[in-house]
């Protein structure tokens, strides 16, 4: 009875079905009296005896229902205290925690994922812009846009750092070809692909442009005479005349063997030829190393570049140097560009 009574205060929960079994299984107390005296069927018998002690197991009752079971033996009595419940009590249970901890869980989670996806774009973004201006390294302004990366943390800061001195070594390594590409190397002066690169730059202002071709007349017998090398230095020496005899705006090229060319943007007609005069007397004057003197002709021509195309007016200033040759040489001769070759080179152009 004592027993019956301290079983019954400590297992009264209509979920728990509380077993005290003898050691052969008979059942010694069962809060459904009816059931004293029954024995448990004998697979749950041979269950325990497999587990030992204590343990807990499934067990299907002749009804097909599922139980949780757990047991224990009571050394000193030879007892077995055995508890069952119905699995789907101990599911749903689960169950309502497992929703419940989904419920309270889930702002954690979005908040979370919303923050770690920030976090990411965040991390991403310098990423992103470097590899952006990676991928445009003939952008001009690629340097200052790696430059503006925002490098907050070590691996970047080391990236952009590489980047950076990569792309810096490959604009230095462009421009010094572009320059060579551009440059006649004998004088340092513009080449005509350095001519045709820069003359839009000139035009630009569109006020009057005079040109300024130069041959050294009779230059064939200064390499025949004092041989290829003197040449070359004569070259040199008219090309640094050249050069340190314009302004900043003027294009100073050697367009051929020993032929200069000189654009010079806001320059008119009357102070072309004064400069062309100048420069004629001046080489005519000059000292050169070992085949001491030469000269030169000059042809002259201006132009207002919104009403002629460069190209009449390198054309006409070519005709003049030629009428410069047949007048006998060391002379400037000016020419006007005839309406008619403006007009077809115009059309050609827009053609
Ligand atoms: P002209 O008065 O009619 O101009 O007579 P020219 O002898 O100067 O004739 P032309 O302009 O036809 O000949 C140019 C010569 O310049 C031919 C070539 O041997 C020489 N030449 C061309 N390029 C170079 C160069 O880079 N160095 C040297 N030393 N000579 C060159
Ligand atoms: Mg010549
Ligand atoms: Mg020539």
């Amino acid at each position: 009875n004592a027993t019956n009574e301290f079983m019954n205060s400590q297992f009264d929960d209509d979920n728990y079905d509380t077993f005290v079994l003898n050691k052969d299984g008979t059942i010694i107390y069962h809060h459904d009296k009816n059931r004293i005296g029954q024995k448990i069927d004998d697979n749950s018998l041979k269950q325990m005896a497999l587990l030992g002690n204590k343990g807990n197991f499934r067990l299907t009752d002749s009804q097909g229902a599922t139980f949780l079971a757990g047991f224990a033996k009571v050394k000193r009595a030879d007892w077995i205290i055995l508890t069952l419940q119905t699995e789907d009590i101990v599911t749903q249970a689960l169950n309502n925690v497992m929703i419940d901890v989904t419920k309270k869980s889930a702002p954690v989670l979005l908040i979370t994922l919303f923050m770690i996806t920030l976090l990411t774009i965040y991390i991403a973004k310098p990423l992103r812009m470097l590899g952006l201006a990676a991928s445009r390294m003939d952008d001009p302004d690629v340097i200052s846009k790696i430059r503006a990366v925002s490098s907050w943390y070590f691996e970047v800061e080391h990236l952009k750092r590489v980047i950076l001195w990569g792309t810096i070594l490959l604009h230095k390594r462009i421009g010094k070809l572009s320059s060579q590409a551009h440059t006649d190397p004998l004088t340092g002066l513009l080449n005509r692909r350095g001519l045709h690169e820069n003359i839009e730059m000139s035009l630009l202002n569109n006020s009057v442009v005079s040109v300024i071709v130069i041959d050294i007349d009779h230059f064939k017998n200064v390499n025949d005479t004092y041989g290829h090398d003197v040449g070359d230095e004569v070259i040199k020496m008219l090309g640094r005349h050249l050069k340190t005899n314009s302004r900043k705006t003027d294009l100073v090229c050697r367009t051929g063997g020993e032929e200069f060319l000189m654009l010079l943007p806001g320059i008119d007609i009357h102070l072309a030829v004064v400069i062309a005069e100048r420069l004629r007397k001046n080489v005519a004057e000059m000292s050169f190393p070992i085949c001491q003197h030469i000269t030169i002709s000059i042809g002259v021509t201006s132009f207002l570049p919104k009403e002629v195309p460069i190209d009449a007016a390198l054309k006409t200033a070519d005709n003049a140097l030629y009428r410069a040759k047949k007048a006998g040489r060391n002379k400037v001769i000016v020419q006007d560009i005839p309406e008619d070759l403006a007009l077809m080179l115009h059309k050609q152009q827009n053609d």
